[in-house]
């Protein structure tokens, strides 16, 4: 356990985040915050962090915590129980389901947030002790698809290159990743490269996109349609003899079938460009540009792999990088951007259903190491149920016990609403999380585990690039939460493997894992650590960070297949023919548009944790669909309105962006929203469960959906210091904001019946000021107290909304000064307050506005001179596409 830590130097630590894996440099003050800063000695970031990584001191507070074990009485109330309880409650349960329908009938659901220990452990109890293989994680909603993609092409689960051929290729192509946003501090790298060598930048993705806009050539190819351009590619590199025939013939196998599908599906840049919906000159410029390009490094994201066809999709890449013999070169290879902080963590030990330990699957063989070196005595014989089908299984009853840990499937599952319905079925629900106000916890889960958060607890995580770092403690934990490995050893000791899970410390697990990954394992399996297996507690606590392998005394990073020894059973690198790309949902009449689902550069995931930061919160303030200009005419929406988005599962109310990046018959929506931060606004909720056949993946990109528009009558918000409740129909967005909390709704309600609630939202004792037009239906009422403004509510017509971020600027302030309240009751920055908002630069706070004005005086015309004016742009770099954008100014150099 960890020892209370107050006013320590700054601890080296890493980011939670995404998995680029950043080093974090942490230093408590003492009173449960910390100042964060990037590592300058981490070999990820160098020092540098992008807006949520910056923001993670603003994200430390108790507020909204699980800190201590709960369990739901019958009349639907969680309360506190100790946590003997609760553990001798969930080692009951799961022997008894056990006993009396068998192993299959229980599951844990991990997440890519879990550190690589917490998930060994997990793992292990299932698949070798409870006897079943029903382990699998979020991270199947992120990358399975390049999992499958490696195993079927390289033998193994192999990234085979490092970041530093991001700094040393000639050509980068982005494929379905907003890398800008989704990874930032890799595209910076990226971006360094073009700046420093000339490094040019193609982007293929059915959104113009931040990245998009940074491109030397931009292909906006139609969703679903990557195989159709990579088999083009392929088809393109044998005609122009760009193949290396040496590396083929010596190497790999599968070439010629592969070549003959690819000619099948598009036999040249013209069948490409048509099946793929691009310009033929563009296809064109792109497969010239590849081949006549030595290095070229292609990295894909959630864009390829989120596809019901995403597994063929990430062998249509390898396989021009095979055919071309790039691979395992500096500056050269396919390289999979893992989405979650320890996406390739899950990966090592097993976290998929599809997986055994330490990249070892359920061949005999495989099985039966793993058993012995477990000494395991109900070893899971085959595959488990993958997280869609685990979801199904629940539905109808075949699961009754389920574990959840560190993620939200009641918000972030395809058709989000019928799992949480099945999960309502369950025998018995177990929660385990940081945060006690999540969809799924509110789905009716039985028993809670206060997990100990970032900052608290202490182990290791893996980045998109084998590298492995250590997550440190550097807060005491809060109440009575413990590390995920802690408490799932405590189960395992009450179903009677006690000294299976002896563990005391989280260097105790990374030992045991580092010493399977080596056991038996003579050069047949890629992830060999087991240099580490030895590690002292010392030694693990002061670990630098190191890429697998790690064997002997050898360190250093290593790249994988440069000169083949792959990990088939021949040693050679896979081609692979794909299927001919086919969208398995057709658009029709009812649902003519696809939706698209994604990210937003300041959020991640279902918002618990960035949620908490007002400066992370200024960036994008409520739920979106973003639509072209030209389907937004067909459908009756327009921009800042609200519409109603449906699919065959589920609907959603969203504002609405309309951009003219966003395709023609594309929509684009952000998963980040829940029932906890906004109403009818889970987009997981529409979202198809078709999934790949190799991978299990389900398909997020191509859903079928309709746009309708949808008018309120009014809108408005309200600050708070206190949590409020809004009038059942109100449709909001929860925001954060310094010193209370913000709601932006839109609503049919007249400004009378605001009136009403406004009173009971203000303080008693507050002095309140009121601005009420009743002929334009403007109600403003504002409470002061303490000589600061302690809540508003503001209520008008849809279309004349009062500025909110002046109203907020003055909110956060510490003082409001007389001048000030008649600017609040205007709600207009005209009288000269500057407006900030919205955030283009989350770690200056600074707003559009400012930006717009820069320019507008000719005080910028370039990112640089913007960065020298208002400071944006110049610490992280993740605004600088959006500077770039609002300069207009696409192609401007950095
Ligand atoms: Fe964290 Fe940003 Fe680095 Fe990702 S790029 S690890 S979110 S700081």
């Amino acid at each position: 356990m960890n020892a209370p830590l107050s006013h320590s130097p700054a601890v080296r630590t890493t980011c939670p985040y995404c998995g680029v894996g950043c080093g974090v440099l942490a230093a408590p003050d003492g009173t449960g915050g910390a100042a964060i800063s990037g590592d300058p000695e981490h070999p990820a970031n160098f020092g540098r962090l992008c807006s949520k990584g910056s923001a993670l001191g603003e994200t430390l507070s108790l507020d909204q915590r699980l800190l201590h074990p709960m369990m739901r009485r019958t009349d639907g109330t969680l309360a506190r129980v100790s946590f003997a309880d609760a553990l001798d409650r969930v080692g009951k349960g799961l022997r008894d389901i056990v006993d009396r329908h068998g192993p299959s009938a229980v599951a844990f659901y991990l997440s890519g947030q879990l550190l690589t220990e917490d998930y060994y452990v997990a793992n292990k109890l299932m698949k070798g002790f409870i006897g079943s293989a029903n382990v699998d994680t979020n991270s199947r909603l992120c990358m399975s698809s390049s999992v499958a993609g490696h195993k079927r092409a390289f033998g193994a689960d192999t990234v085979p290159g490092t970041y530093r051929d991001l700094d040393q290729a000639d050509l980068i192509v982005l494929v379905g990743s907003n890398t800008a946003w989704c990874h930032p501090i890799l595209f910076q790298r990226m971006v360094a490269a073009r700046r420093e060598r000339g490094t040019k930048l193609v982007v293929i993705d059915p959104r113009r996109t931040a990245t998009a806009n940074e491109a030397d050539l931009f292909l906006p190819i139609a969703p679903g349609m990557d195989t159709a351009l990579f088999s083009g590619l392929l088809s393109h590199l044998a005609d122009t003899r760009a193949p290396n025939y040496t590396y083929i013939e010596r190497h790999t196998k599968g070439f010629v079938e592969a070549l003959a599908r690819a000619r099948e599906i598009a036999a040249d840049s013209s069948a490409a460009a048509r099946i793929a919906g691009l310009k033929e000159a563009d296809v064109a410029q792109f497969f010239k540009l590849f081949a006549r390009t030595e290095r070229v490094v292609t990295c894909y994201s959630q864009g390829v792999n989120q596809s019901a066809q995403g597994t063929d999709k990430v062998n249509a890449i390898i396989n021009v990088h095979l055919a071309t013999g790039r691979i395992g070169r500096p500056g050269m290879g396919p390289f999979s951007l893992t989405g979650q902080p320890n996406a390739m963590g899950g990966r090592e030990v097993g976290g998929l259903a599809n997986q055994l330990a330490a990249h070892m699957g359920f061949a005999p063989a495989d099985r039966d190491r793993v058993r012995r070196f477990w000494s395991a005595p109900n070893m899971a014989e085959a595959e488990g149920l993958k997280a869609v089908d685990m979801f199904e299984a629940v539905d109808r009853g075949a699961i009754k016990a389920l574990w959840v840990m560190g993620t939200n499937p009641a918000v972030s599952m395809p058709r989000a609403g019928a799992v949480r319905a099945a999960l309502r079925k369950l025998d018995l629900f177990v929660v385990s999380d940081n945060v006690l106000n999540t969809d799924t916890i509110e789905a009716g889960a039985h028993i809670l585990f206060p997990a100990a958060a970032w900052g608290e607890k202490d182990g290791t995580i893996t980045n998109s690039e084998r590298r492995i770092s250590r997550q440190r403690a550097f807060l005491p934990l809060p109440g009575e939460t413990r590390p995920d490995w802690w408490i799932i050893s405590q189960v395992a000791r009450r179903l009677g493997f006690a000294a299976a899970f002896n563990y005391d410390h989280p260097a105790d697990v990374f030992r045991e894992h580092a010493a399977l990954s080596a056991f038996e394992n003579h050069g047949e399996r890629d992830f060999d650590i087991g240099a580490l297996a030895e590690l002292s507690n010392d030694a693990y606590q002061d670990l630098n960070s190191v890429m697998w392998p790690v064997q002997g005394k050898a360190r250093g990073d290593k790249r994988f297949f440069a000169a083949g020894g792959f990990f088939t059973e021949d040693r050679r690198g896979q081609f692979v023919a794909p299927q001919p790309p086919a969208l398995r949902d057709a658009t029709n009449a009812v649902y003519p548009l696809r939706l698209n689902t994604g990210r937003v550069r300041d959020q991640w995931h279902t918002m618990t944790r960035t949620g908490k930061s007002p400066r992370l919160a200024a960036h994008t303030a409520e739920p979106f669909v973003e639509i072209n200009p030209a389907d937004a005419k067909t459908v009756g929406v327009s921009h800042d309105g609200h519409a109603k988005v449906t699919t065959r599962h589920g609907t959603t109310i969203l504002k609405v962006v309309v951009a003219a990046g966003q395709r023609r018959g594309s929509i684009f929506a952000p998963i980040h929203w829940s029932d906890a931060t906004a109403t009818d606004a889970r987009v997981g909720e529409m979202a198809t469960a078709h999934y790949d056949p190799h991978s299990g993946q389900p398909e997020a990109k191509a859903t079928p959906a309709r746009v309708e528009p949808i008018k309120f009558a009014y809108r408005g918000f309200a600050l708070t210091r206190r949590p409020i409740a809004l009038p059942a129909g109100t449709w909001f967005a929860r925001q954060a904001v310094s010193g209370g909390a913000g709601l932006l709704f839109a609503t049919s309600e007249p400004p009378a019946v605001w009136r009403e609630i406004a009173q009971e939202l203000m303080p008693a004792d507050a002095d309140i000021a009121e601005y009420v037009d009743e002929r334009r239906g403007l109600t403003r009422i504002a409470a002061f107290r303490a000589g600061r403004l302690d809540g508003c509510l503001f209520v008008g017509p849809a279309d004349t909304l009062p500025s909110w971020d002046v109203v907020r600027g003055l909110f956060e302030a510490d003082k409001i000064e007389e001048r000030d309240r008649r600017i609040l009751l205007s709600g207009s920055a005209s009288d000269g307050t500057a407006e900030t908002g919205p955030i283009v630069c989350a770690c200056f706070g600074v707003g559009l506005p400012a930006i717009r004005e820069a320019i507008a005086k000719g005080e910028a015309a370039t990112v640089a001179e913007i960065g020298k004016k208002l400071r944006a742009g110049t610490n992280c770099g993740s605004c600088i596409p959006e500077l770039r954008a609002i300069l207009g100014r696409v192609a401007e150099p950095a």
